[in-house]
């Protein structure tokens, strides 16, 4: 059975009092429920998050991680430097990486395999832009992403991966896909998976969907069947809208 996840990503907001504040609010106003629930601070909040929420059903994530396990790369972070403060999850390839720091499918194939290799979970982003969408190629363009970086894995190895499904144009835009359109691509992207996977794992991976998710958009978009939750940016920032979100599906 896939899981219901609603994953908020903090990009570069908050510093380390702002998160402490939201985590006390959170775990205040936090329901029973059997969605997961997971929260991306920046680096330097990562371990102070989980020392607070660890007691909690909410789980923190990276924002990204390099694809080498140690070396000479100034500035970047390791899998086993985030295990190491607990983090068991990344996002990877979100949009943004792709867009201001020149993130290949390439480079993000070497990180889906550092990240299996160090067995640290991951969620995977694609998405196409408004003139793939625009030309009619949206479909090939997540097709390629998938082949590209993920497509090479093992069979056993799918249960380290979340999909993402975050088309550039609604993200921090306002702009969010219809609930048709993105149970079109959702489902598309579980079709390409069980044509190289076959169905079971397709039907078990969950496939989040991410762009200007907000509490008045996220019902409709999670009565979609091939929506499995969000990647929420900005309004996982607040409390009150991150838990509408979470209540919402
Ligand atoms: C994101 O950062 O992954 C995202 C979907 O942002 P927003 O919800 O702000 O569009």
């Amino acid at each position: 059975m896939r899981k219901k996840i609603i994953a908020g990503n903090w990009k570069m907001f908050k510093d380390l009092a702002e998160a402490n504040d939201f985590f006390k609010e959170l775990i205040e106003n936090l329901h029973e429920s059997k969605t997961e629930i997971m929260v991306a601070p920046s680096f330097t909040n990562l371990w102070h998050s989980f020392q607070t929420t660890r007691d909690y059903p909410i789980e923190i994530i990276a924002q990204n991680m390099h694809e080498e396990n140690y070396g000479a790369f100034t500035g970047e972070i390791s899998a086993e430097m985030l295990k190491s403060v607990g983090i068991q999850r990344v996002i990877l390839g979100h949009s943004e990486r792709r867009l201001f720091f020149g993130e290949t499918d390439e480079q993000l194939k070497k990180k889906v395999n550092c990240a299996i290799h160090n067995e640290m979970h991951f969620i995977f982003c694609i998405g196409e832009e408004l003139k793939d969408r625009n030309a009619n190629h949206h479909f090939t363009v997540i097709k390629n992403q998938l082949k590209n970086s993920l497509f090479e894995i093992s069979e056993k190895d799918w249960k380290y991966i979340v999909v993402a499904y975050e088309p550039v144009w609604a993200i921090g835009t306002g702009e969010t896909a219809s609930p048709e359109q993105a149970q079109e691509m959702h489902q598309f992207i579980r079709k390409t998976i069980a044509n190289v996977y076959g169905n079971e794992i397709a039907e078990n991976v969950s496939i989040l969907y991410g762009g200007s998710v907000k509490p008045e958009n996220a019902k409709q978009l999670f009565q979609q069947s091939d929506i499995d939750g969000a990647l929420v940016g900005g309004a996982s920032l607040k409390v009150s809208s991150f838990i509408k979100i979470i209540q919402a599906i």
